[in-house]
């Protein structure tokens, strides 16, 4: 029978199947942190259980940690607590922990694939939404909640209901200044917010099959955005390159065994799936959002729409526009700008801050705004001073940080102040995401570079065509 990439991949997995409930899933690979995990083990320890396979599931701190002087100890006590809980749980349980100091320490989604522990046609889960990321290499990854974890640790396993199939084809070349985030910002305002809700979505079309890694780790990512499960995308020769000669990529006779099994995972050709969209990318232009959801997104040089042209209620719409202090008719073009934030596991890798650093090149920071940009890992950092972006973005007026989830959520030190804009790289725009009454708006490391330099929000595709 024909079968989807995510059939071949969801029923290999299953240990169990439960007449009328959920499938029983075992999970390759269990990526932990400092904020979801310790009631987890908390729960662990009250009934005396032990982690299954240790060996199968990898700590790092992220979420909590700041992103300068990470020599010093941490300042926030309710950080330091939960640093310090992932740590001794860690070391209790004989799992592999990266923290702050760490080389291997980074953002969950960025390290996981640099060390190889992301793999093709595997189950993937953690304790943050957007585990989605890791389904760029074939694999089927979501994010799960508390118990989730402490029963992931207890029995390496998980009951999942099936989800519904859905394929999104996007076909066609893209534009000067479109990026895999455009596309990923372009579907969910397509979709909306729910639009994927109770699917697994599959990427085709030679869009995807055309983007780098990196690329399709940020369409992934945001793949939650839509409310799918999560989002996949057939491994290729591009996957299997990034994969092979990792730390944790299968090596010698395990690599031949594990290329065979790459090589089956894709999509059948009468494969069927519940539903099905195509979208053309040549008429794909950079994006930037309006609102307080992904969805509430628009090409840059758009008006905002009418709330008569929007899905949900009026009432709802009056209420986001208002907390960004937008009206519906206004562009985006010339908004103002504090802050811009480069980073997150959506945007924080280095064909991000390859992007960033084309456009900035021979310009200056803008006065008026503040910069973070914060490398998803050390590796990345590594990369940003070995290719010698750094000195360019020094020269232009940037600093970098330190890795680390930064402004993409208030849990550490890098908040956007009340009523402040902010142009951020990262997935979430949702009231307060950044800090108390912050004013986000998602776009590109282009567009985040267009206004870090002109201090307003800038269509990055006028600096290109001063470049060329
Ligand atoms: S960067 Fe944001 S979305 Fe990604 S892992 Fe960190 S907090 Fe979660």
């Amino acid at each position: 029978m024909s079968k989807t990439l995510f059939d071949k991949v969801w029923d290999t997995h299953v240990v169990r199947k439960i007449e009328g409930g959920p499938d029983v899933l075992f999970i390759d690979r269990h990526l932990i942190h400092e904020v979801t995990s310790p009631v987890a083990f908390l729960g662990l320890k009250s009934r005396g259980i032990s982690v299954l396979y240790p060996d199968r599931t990898f700590a790092t701190a992220d979420h909590n940690t700041p992103t300068i002087n990470q020599h010093l100890p941490v300042a926030d006590p309710l950080s330091a607590n939960q640093l310090d809980a992932l740590e001794s749980n860690s070391k209790e349980y004989g799992i592999s922990y990266w923290g702050l100091g760490h080389q291997k320490n980074g953002i969950v989604h960025v390290v996981g694939p640099e060390y190889g522990i992301t793999q093709p046609g595997a189950t993937i889960v953690c304790g943050d939404s957007h585990t989605s990321t890791h389904g760029a290499f074939g694999a089927i990854a979501f994010g799960i909640g508390t118990s989730e974890v402490e029963m992931v640790l207890a029995t390496q396993c998980i009951m999942q209901p099936k989800p519904k199939k859905m394929r999104i084809n996007v076909n066609g070349k893209l534009g000067i200044g479109v990026t895999p985030k455009d596309v990923a910002l372009f579907i969910i305002s397509k979709l909306t917010t729910s639009g994927a809700t109770g699917y697994f979505v599959e990427y085709a079309g030679d869009v995807f099959e055309n983007m780098s890694m990196e690329g399709r780790m940020t369409v992934c990512n945001l793949s939650i955005e839509m409310g799918a499960r999560g989002g996949m995308i057939a491994p290729d020769e591009t996957t299997i390159n990034y994969v092979k000669g990792r730390e944790f990529s299968p090596k010698g006779e395990a690599w031949d065994r594990a290329l065979a099994y790459y090589k089956t995972l894709k999509t059948d050709a009468d494969a069927v799936f519940d539903k099905e969209l195509t979208f053309d990318g040549s008429s794909i232009e950079p994006m930037i959002t309006y609102g307080t959801n992904p969805g509430m997104g628009m090409g840059i040089s758009h008006e905002i729409p009418d709330a008569a042209h929007v899905e949900g209620g009026a009432a709802t719409y009056e209420k986001s526009l208002n907390y960004m202090g937008f009206h519906e008719g206004d562009s985006m073009l010339g908004k103002p700008v504090d802050f811009v934030f480069v980073g997150s596991c959506t945007n924080g890798r280095i064909e991000d801050f390859r992007a960033f650093t084309s456009l900035v090149k021979g310009k200056h920071k803008a006065e008026n705004v503040t910069a973070w940009l914060v490398p998803g890992s050390h590796i990345v950092e590594a990369q940003i001073k070995e290719e010698g972006l750094l000195d360019i973005l020094t020269e232009a007026g940037f600093a970098l940080r330190q890795p680390g989830c930064s402004a993409c959520l208030a849990m550490n030190d890098d908040k956007v102040p009340a009523g402040k804009y902010a142009v951020s790289t990262s997935n979430r725009n949702f009231e307060g995401r950044q800090g108390p009454g912050s004013r986000t708006m998602l776009a590109s490391p282009l567009v985040a570079a267009a206004a870090a330099i002109t201090g307003v929000v800038t269509d990055p595709r006028t600096l290109i065509e001063e470049l060329v």
